[in-house]
C-alpha cells in the first residue's frame, strides 16, 4: 500500500466507497462522479501507479480486470448493447488518481473519446 494513495485507502477501507465486487486481487467500486448510469472503477489491490509501471508479471492481473469489467457489464445487462473499458495513463491521458484503474462505462450511448 502507498500511504498517500486514495485507492489504496479505499482498499484498506480507510476511505469509504460503494464496493460492487471484490476478490483476492481486485476491488471494484462505483465512481464518485459517474459519467454514465454504470461507472465502475476496477482496481488491483496492490499499488501500481500507472499503466507505464506494468510488467509481464501483471499480464494475468490486467486480464482479470478486463474480465471483471465484462462480468459486471453482463450482470447489469449492458453487455449486448455495449459498454466501454478505459485505462487512462498519466496527465495527458487524463489520469488523476495514480493507482491503476479500469473504468467501466455503460448504460447510455457513449460517443467519441477526447
Ligand atoms: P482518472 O481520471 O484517474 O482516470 O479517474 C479517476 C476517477 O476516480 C474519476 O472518475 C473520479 O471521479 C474517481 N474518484 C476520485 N476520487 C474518488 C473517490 O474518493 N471515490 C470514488 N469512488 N471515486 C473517486
Ligand atoms: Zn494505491
Amino acid at each position: 500500500m502507498a500511504d498517500d494513495c486514495l485507492f489504496c485507502k479505499i482498499v484498506e477501507r480507510a476511505v469509504p466507497s460503494d464496493i460492487v465486487y471484490e476478490d483476492d486481487t481486485l476491488l471494484a467500486f462505483n465512481d464518485i462522479s459517474p459519467q454514465a448510469p454504470t461507472h465502475v472503477l476496477i482496481i488491483p489491490k496492490t499499488h501500481i501507479a500507472t499503466v507505464n509501471d506494468l510488467t509481464d508479471s501483471e499480464a494475468e492481473l490486467i486480464g482479470k480486470m478486463a474480465l471483471c469489467g465484462q462480468s459486471l457489464a453482463c450482470a447489469r445487462g449492458i453487455d449486448e448493447g455495449g459498454y466501454r473499458l478505459i485505462l487512462n495513463c498519466n496527465a495527458l491521458g487524463g489520469q488523476t488518481v495514480f493507482h491503476v484503474h479500469l473504468h467501466l462505462l455503460g448504460g447510455r450511448q457513449l460517443r467519441g473519446l477526447g
